[in-house]
């Protein structure tokens, strides 16, 4: 009964595994491959990386996700332990050798006294016993129906669709201005919540040749489905006409910009918050297949948005992801049946470091519950801290879409306020101090003496 049970073998469970045998606690892990397939994974071994071979930024003083290999590190995590021997010339990026990669994590684990590897699939939530579901992006179908039964099917999706997320600072507020379409909402704030972005008629005609002309993503063989439902991609709207998008997320009904008053928009371009911290905005209908360079470039003809930074660029992906703000506490647990926690990006995190941080924790949690210890709240002003917290409470529950690790989701510092001028100092500021309190929470859990 004190067996902590692991479902899936990727970079959150592979991480999972290993936190929680490290502490003591035996653990099974549950992998379905190589019996039963994914359409992007390719071998049986554990931690694949399913595309690209990159774990991104590897500055741990500039960068969030660089700060979150540095925590993981510190933690003595297997995935970047791993990575960082495997590693690939790639500049600044941590680049892993793949192959190599996953036989070491899968040597890793096998080798580990406490671990044990199960190849099958599991297709329940179990109502007994310590389990962690680990499943990822394309968590199995049986098992995601188990899901469904459990959480009501609008709390689980199948895809992501996101929009672009720009940090607030980076809006250029003279030419934007807050309001919502007809003025709606009680308070003054929901009836300020979204920002506009004016287009005269040159402008909107092109916006719409740029994006006509973009290039685009494809969709990977076997991913595609039935993602038109209510999310199509800005450029295929454009495709379907050049008033389509006039029409539709981009009308200019109900808004009076304060900066021209008499000048009626052609158009008008809509942010709307997408934390409680209020740093980050998504652009409101703008989920895109566009590629990133493009996207970037294409964005940023928007008035207002000429200087805009991006904490996260769009997407539509084959994605299964819980709605955690609803679904999890903060320990990562299902509220309607706590002895089964979730990690990795089926919580709505994106990335494989992303996903593995969330399997450091989840491991490190279930285990301190197993031993029956006392965790200490992630502080949430370390990398990892902000991530949970932002999957856990801080997003906007009824918008949720998976999010990557980035300095919008930290809280602000004292003094270090505002601007493009502060970024360096103030990036500074949030990774000295994430590093200061998460080495103080590691602490902690050293073994009782
Ligand atoms: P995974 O690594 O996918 O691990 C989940 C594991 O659970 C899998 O091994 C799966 O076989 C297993 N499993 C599923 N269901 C069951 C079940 N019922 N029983 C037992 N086992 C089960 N991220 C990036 O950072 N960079 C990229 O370039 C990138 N490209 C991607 C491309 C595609 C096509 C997809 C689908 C995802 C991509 N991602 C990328 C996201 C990436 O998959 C995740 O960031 C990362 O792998 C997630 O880690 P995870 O542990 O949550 O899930």
């Amino acid at each position: 009964t004190d067996t902590l049970h692991i479902v899936g073998g990727g970079m959150a469970g592979s991480e999972a595994a290993w936190q929680a045998a490290n502490m003591g606690v035996s653990v099974v892990l549950h992998e379905m491959r190589p019996q039963v397939k994914t359409f992007a994974h390719r071998t049986g071994n554990m931690g694949e990386m399913v595309c690209s071979n990159s774990f991104r930024s590897d500055d741990d003083e500039q960068n969030a996700v660089g700060l979150l290999h540095w925590e993981m590190r510190t933690a003595e995590g297997l995935i970047i332990s791993t990575a960082h021997r495997h590693r690939l010339p790639a500049g600044g990026a941590l680049a892993v050798d793949r192959d190599p990669f996953s036989e070491a994590v899968t040597k890793a684990l096998t080798d580990h006294p406490n671990i044990a590897i199960s190849h099958e699939e599991v297709s329940e939530l179990p109502s007994e016993g310590h389990w962690i579901f680990a499943t990822g992006p394309l968590t199995s179908e049986k098992l995601g129906a188990a899901i469904q039964t459990e959480t009501g099917a609008d709390r689980l999706a199948f895809f992501d669709a996101i929009a672009p997320i720009v940090y607030a600072e980076s809006i250029d507020m003279d030419v934007a201005w807050r309001q919502s379409r007809y003025d709606k909402g009680e308070t003054e704030e929901e009836q300020k919540a979204y920002i506009n972005c004016p287009m005269t008629k040159p402008q909107y005609e092109a916006f719409i040749d740029a994006l006509l002309a973009a290039d685009k993503t494809e969709f990977h063989e076997g991913e595609t489905a039935t993602y038109f439902d209510g999310c199509l991609p800005i450029e295929v709207m454009a495709e379907r006409g050049r008033e389509t998008l006039r029409h539709g997320p981009m009308k200019p009904v109900g808004l009076t910009n304060p900066h021209k008053p008499e000048e009626k928009a052609y158009a008008v371009v809509q942010l709307r918050r997408d934390n409680a911290l209020g740093t980050l905005y998504n652009i409101v209908g703008f989920q895109t297949k566009m590629k990133y360079g493009a996207q970037a470039s294409v964005f940023k003809m928007i008035p207002g948005l000429e200087e805009a930074s991006f904490a996260r660029l769009g997407g539509i992906h084959r994605n299964t992801f819980l709605n955690s703000p609803t679904l999890l506490d903060a320990q990562m647990r299902l509220r309607s049946k706590p002895n089964i926690r979730f990690a990795g990006q089926v919580t709505g995190v994106e990335g494989y470091v992303e996903s593995a941080a969330m399997g450091l924790l989840a491991g490190r949690m279930a285990a301190a519950e197993i031993l029956g210890r006392s965790l200490p709240v992630v502080p949430q002003d370390t990398a990892h801290g902000a991530l949970v917290h932002h999957i856990t409470g801080g997003a906007e529950a009824k918008t949720f879409q998976p999010m990557n690790v980035n300095f919008g989701l930290f809280r602000p510092l004292d003094g270090l306020r505002g601007g493009r001028k502060g970024r360096r100092e103030r990036y500074k500021g949030y990774t000295d101090r994430a590093k200061d309190e998460w080495s103080r929470w590691l602490a902690t859990q050293k073994e009782p003496a």
